[in-house]
C-alpha cells in the first residue's frame, strides 16, 4: 500500500485545531498556556488532562496517555494512524499526497527482491552441490586441476 508524504501529515498536522478536535471529546478549559479538562481514556473527577494548542500534543498526567492529534484520534476513534491521518484530512479538507512509489512499482520492487534472493539461494545451493555432491565429482575434480595449473603458472 502506498504511503502518503511526509508533507501531507505536515499539512494537516498545520490545519488541524487542536483544541476544537479534543473539544469534540471533553471540554476545556483555558490554564495559563495550556487547556486541561477531563481526561477521556480514563474515569476522573478533577482534571488530570491537558493540551497544548500550539505543538498539538496532549498528555493525562493521571493515566499517562499522551501524544499528538493523530494519537489522539487514533486512540478515541479506535483506527490506526493511516485512518486518522485520513479521518482529519477529510474533515479538515487537506489534500493528501501519495508517494511517489505508486503500488505498482512497490509491486515490482518486492518482484524483484524474491527474484534476487532466489537467485542466492539457488547459487548456494550449485555451490554446495559443486563441492559436495556425487554428482559433481568429475566437475569438482576438473575445476581442482585447472586451479592446480593456474596457480602452478
Ligand atoms: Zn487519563
Amino acid at each position: 500500500m502506498a504511503l502518503y508524504t511526509d508533507e501531507s501529515v505536515e499539512r494537516v498536522r498545520q490545519t488541524v485545531d487542536m483544541v476544537d478536535l479534543v473539544q469534540a471529546k471533553t471540554e476545556l478549559r483555558r490554564a495559563g498556556g495550556q487547556f486541561q479538562g477531563l481526561c477521556p481514556f480514563h474515569e476522573e473527577r478533577t482534571p488530570s488532562f491537558s493540551v497544548n494548542a500550539a505543538d498539538k500534543v496532549f498528555h493525562c498526567f493521571g493515566c499517562g496517555e499522551g501524544g499528538d492529534l493523530f494519537k489522539f484520534v487514533q486512540l478515541t476513534e479506535g483506527v490506526s494512524f493511516r485512518e486518522a491521518l485520513e479521518l482529519l484530512a477529510d474533515r479538515y479538507g487537506v489534500q493528501l499526497e501519495l508517494t511517489e512509489e505508486d503500488p505498482r512499482a512497490a509491486e515490482k520492487r518486492k518482484e524483484r527482491d524474491r527474484l534476487l534472493e532466489l537467485l542466492e539461494r539457488t547459487a548456494a545451493w550449485y555451490a554446495r552441490q559443486l563441492w559436495e555432491s556425487d554428482e559433481a565429482k568429475d566437475a569438482r575434480e576438473h575445476l581442482l586441476s585447472r586451479g592446480r595449473r593456474t596457480a602452478g603458472r
